[in-house]
């Protein structure tokens, strides 16, 4: 089996310890440190220091002075200097790949895809800072001119999920930047290593270019140091990602000081599978969407909403898939799954499966966690499918884990209906060659989820669309189409070239 060479992190900023593992350390603060366990074998990667309160508060002043000089550059100058990030993530995708994939536990192949990500945004955003575009109005008073105008926030705080350690906040930092915003980043407990060789290689770009600290700056800890985040009125906009519990309380702190936020939440993503369906499509969807990243990415494939006349069909069809799926290192490139990130995700899982049977389940492929030579961790589990109701408690909930439930349904009502008796809404997905049935679910009386598919699954999704969901899923929109405006306040401008002073709606004040 392959294994992983740590011993060349030091190019994205990390500094080898005499224990064998690296340090991230930011500062020599006498605050306590984290340590960051790999999934893949269980043991110690690093530490990093933890932010105390008054470096958090040092950090946000140095962020908003850098605001006041960011603000002024020109947005595709500010582009440009993206661009330049775009190109030194090029220059070390294999290695933050890497790093990703053994403080994450995903392929490495998905390590990659992550920094690809990155990349991707940067460029996207190097084209957009030359396209923050306001409308004009025609006025209703004669010699005026109306406009509006889109300017900078300030401090955009991101706080991430471990699932996606560094490609979310790329989302977010790319196009805050070139919108004239500064980002603080409270990066994930469980991955802090990865945020530590993003601002390192930030650091390269702003070196470089004379720019000053706080356009980039990491803040570092567990849930406290999100909290100071949430509650700081110097943070105009928080784009939290991670749990539905978590966005709870974040967006309500947010919006209790008329913050704003954007909220990117859990998931509970389904694929219907009509009669009309190509079964093939619908196998690799299917399997890569509840096993990929080990059932890990908000946009796992949980629920499987099968026609009743093709049920035992397709069950046979995934069993079979299943059989084949191989389980261990994600370095090596013939492994489909993975681990979990930790003993806690386990944990979800085995509950999860044990209740699934307690609601009266049954289960059609068999989980279970590994031991044994590689499984070492403790954090390997088995992909598991059950045939569920999807009224049951466990099926209403996101558990971050490969478990796959089917169900059955007689008319594409009722399919729909089901697909979205769920408390959230992100991705979902129809797999049919019937254009009726497919232009349905996508019509205002189809899905009602953030992003609806046809002839795909519902995991991954590309960075040109806005990425989001629904209901509990916390109606944030990131990355893609018009997602910029989010980043930025709106000024409507009226501007009067005449010799008088008209008054709107007609209106005569006589003085
Ligand atoms: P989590 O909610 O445990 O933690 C996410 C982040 O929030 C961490 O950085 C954590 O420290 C911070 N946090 C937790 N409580 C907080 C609080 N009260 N105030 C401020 N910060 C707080 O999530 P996780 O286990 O890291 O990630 C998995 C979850 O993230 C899943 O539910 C998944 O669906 C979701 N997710 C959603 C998206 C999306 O775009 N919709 C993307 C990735 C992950």
């Amino acid at each position: 089996m392959a294994t992983y060479s740590i011993t060349d992190f030091s190019a994205l900023g990390l500094k080898p310890t005499n224990a064998g593992t690296w340090t991230g350390r930011q500062s020599s603060n006498a605050g306590t440190s984290l340590t960051s366990y790999s999934p893949v074998d269980g043991k110690a990667i690093g530490e990093v220091s933890t932010t105390t309160r008054a470096e958090y508060d040092a950090a946000l002043e140095k962020a908003h002075a850098a605001f006041v000089h960011w603000r002024t550059i020109p947005a595709p100058k500010r582009g440009e200097y993206v661009r330049q990030f775009g190109d030194v993530l090029r220059a070390n995708k294999d290695l933050l790949g890497k790093l990703v994939s053994y403080e994450m536990g995903k392929s490495l192949q998905e390590g990659w895809g992550e920094v690809q990500e990155m990349i991707d945004i940067c460029d996207y955003a190097v084209g957009l800072s030359r396209q923050l575009t306001g409308l004009t109005f025609q006025s209703e008073r004669p010699n005026h001119h109306m406009m509006e105008q889109w300017h900078p926030l300030g401090i955009v705080g991101v706080i991430s999920a471990f699932n996606f350690p560094v490609a979310v906040w790329s989302w977010n930092a790319a196009l805050a930047w070139v919108c004239g915003d500064v980002v603080v980043w409270k990066a994930s407990e469980k991955a802090p290593l990865c945020a530590v060789a993003c601002q390192h290689l930030w650091n390269q770009v702003a070196t470089s270019n004379d720019l000053p600290e706080g356009i980039s700056t990491i803040v570092t800890g567990a849930v406290e140091v999100g909290q100071w985040m949430t509650a700081d009125m110097r943070v105009p906009l928080v784009s939290a990602t991670g749990s539905t519990a978590m966005g709870r309380k974040v967006g309500s702190v947010v919006a209790e000081r008329f913050g704003r936020s954007i909220l990117e939440l859990g998931g509970n993503n389904a694929i219907i599978v009509t009669p009309e369906a190509d079964l093939k499509m619908t196998v690799i969807g299917t399997v890569f969407g509840a096993v990929g990243t080990a059932g890990q990415r908000c946009t796992s494939t949980r629920r499987l909403i099968v026609h009743e006349s093709i049920f035992n069909k397709v069950v046979d069809v995934l069993k079979k898939a299943y059989s084949q799926l191989t389980i261990g290192n994600p370095l090596d490139p013939t492994v489909h799954v993975g681990p979990l990130i930790d003993s806690a995700a386990v944990a979800q899982y085995e509950r999860a499966l044990t209740e699934v049977v307690r609601e009266g389940g049954t289960i059609l492929v068999e989980g279970g966690v590994l031991s044994g030579p590689g499984y070492e961790s403790g954090c390997y589990v088995k992909p598991a499918i059950a045939h569920v109701e999807n009224h049951f408690a466990i099926v209403q909930h996101e558990t971050f884990a490969p478990i796959l439930y089917l169900m059955t349904y007689s008319t594409l009502e009722e399919a729909i209906a089901l697909q979205n008796r769920v408390p959230q809404g992100l991705s979902s997905a129809i797999m049919t060659l019937n254009m009726r049935e497919a232009h349905t679910f996508l019509s205002a009386a189809g899905s009602d989820c953030g992003i609806a598919n046809v002839n795909i699954g519902t995991s991954g999704a590309e960075i040109g669309g806005a990425f989001g969901g629904e209901k509990e899923t916390g109606g944030g929109r990131e990355s893609g189409s018009d997602s910029w405006k989010a980043y930025m306040r709106r000024q409507t401008n009226t501007l009067n070239y005449g010799n008088n002073l008209p008054l709107a709606q007609g209106i005569v004040f006589n003085i």
